[in-house]
């Protein structure tokens, strides 16, 4: 197929056809392989492969087939090392015309469906692989030098598509990933061979340093409630520890809970956090005792949290609620007592 790019010619007139060779030849290798992949993906799966359409071009080649699932890694693996095979193996290539009744009876295979002349060209690799086919062939399997499968993936109902590449198409494919190899293990300060133990010690690092950060947030939080135990106020006989922190998430805010409750013994716990100037975290906590003495949480949590622009609620023994508003925290404080009071029977 040619495009006219400039000027015109007339039906008569003689012209000169100059063919790319390098690109001929590139685009022989790949076709010649499809050949070789149609005989080795029938070698491993059956039969019932069919091609079911093919392209080539100089610097790849694709393959579709008729086959009812993805092809596992070994199966893949297989088909690449058969076709590498008849390549090392240096099959001569030979086309013919004959009859096709007589292709056919040789058992060189056709498209189905497809609509042949009587007589046919048929190519053959050796004893490996015939088939029916006009397109352009290297002579020697071995000028093939190599083929790499890229993908296998489905593209319509019980059709499968490989895409892969020969010749220099695999060199320069394995260099770019080479090259990408050596910027991966330059970028992770060692040698490629040493890559992946190297990512595993960094995820080590990480994982160290994660659980670093965990402790040192927790004595932060610690240390950011300092003493708080001489603020424990006694409401009707249930001791209530209402205290006002800074920059201590809700998950912090529950260990802290869970630490004062054990030093409290009984009673009930509500810490508010600021972590912005619009973002609050409010937490409740009742212990069995006060909970009997009619402390609930939930409720606790309900009638404070309005008082930081925010809402929320839970169960009597715990509870947790955001707010909007941290210029409310210090109502929230001093509203507990009352709170917990109306509470207790
Ligand atoms: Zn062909």
């Amino acid at each position: 197929m040619g495009t006219v790019t400039k000027g015109i010619f007339k039906v008569g007139e003689t012209v000169e056809l100059k063919v790319n060779a390098v690109q001929r030849a590139a685009t022989a290798k790949n076709h010649s392989a499809t050949h070789l992949l149609q005989k080795a993906l029938r070698t491993v799966l059956g039969s019932h492969v069919e091609q079911a359409g093919s392209m080539v071009s100089e610097d790849r080649l694709r393959f579709d087939f008729t086959h009812f699932s993805a092809l596992t890694a070994q199966e893949l693996e297989r088909v690449e090392a058969l076709v590498n095979e008849q390549i090392a193996s240096n099959l001569n290539v030979n086309t013919k015309v004959m009859n096709i009744e007589e292709a056919k009876k040789e058992g060189a295979m056709a498209l189905f469906g497809e609509k042949y002349a009587s007589d046919v060209r048929v190519v053959s690799m050796g004893d490996y692989s015939k088939e029916l086919c006009g397109g352009t062939h290297v002579s020697n399997t071995g000028i093939i030098t190599v083929f790499k499968i890229l993908t296998e993936t489905g593209i319509a109902a019980g059709v499968r598509r490989i895409e892969a590449l020969t010749g220099n198409g695999v060199f320069a494919y394995y260099k770019e990933l080479e090259n990408e190899l050596n910027l991966a293990a330059k970028t992770a300060k060692t040698e490629p061979a040493q890559l992946t133990s190297r990512i595993e010690g960094l995820l080590e690092e990480i994982k160290a340093v994660k659980s670093e950060n965990e402790k040192l947030k927790s004595k932060l939080a610690n240390s950011s409630l300092g003493d708080v135990m001489n603020q424990v106020a006694d409401v009707k006989g249930v001791k209530l520890l209402a205290v006002k922190l800074a920059d201590v998430d809700m998950n912090e805010l529950r260990n802290l809970g869970d630490q004062l409750k054990e030093k409290l013994g009984e009673g009930v716990i509500i810490l508010a956090s600021a972590m912005a100037p619009d973002k609050v975290n409010l937490l409740a906590m009742a212990t069995e005792g006060a909970m009997k003495q009619g402390a609930h949480a939930g409720n606790l949590i309900k009638e404070l949290a309005a008082l930081v622009g925010g809402g929320g609620g839970g169960r009597p023994n715990m509870a947790q609620a955001g707010g909007k508003n941290a210029a409310g925290i210090d109502s929230v404080i001093a509203k507990a007592q009352e709170a917990l009071s109306g509470q207790i029977k």
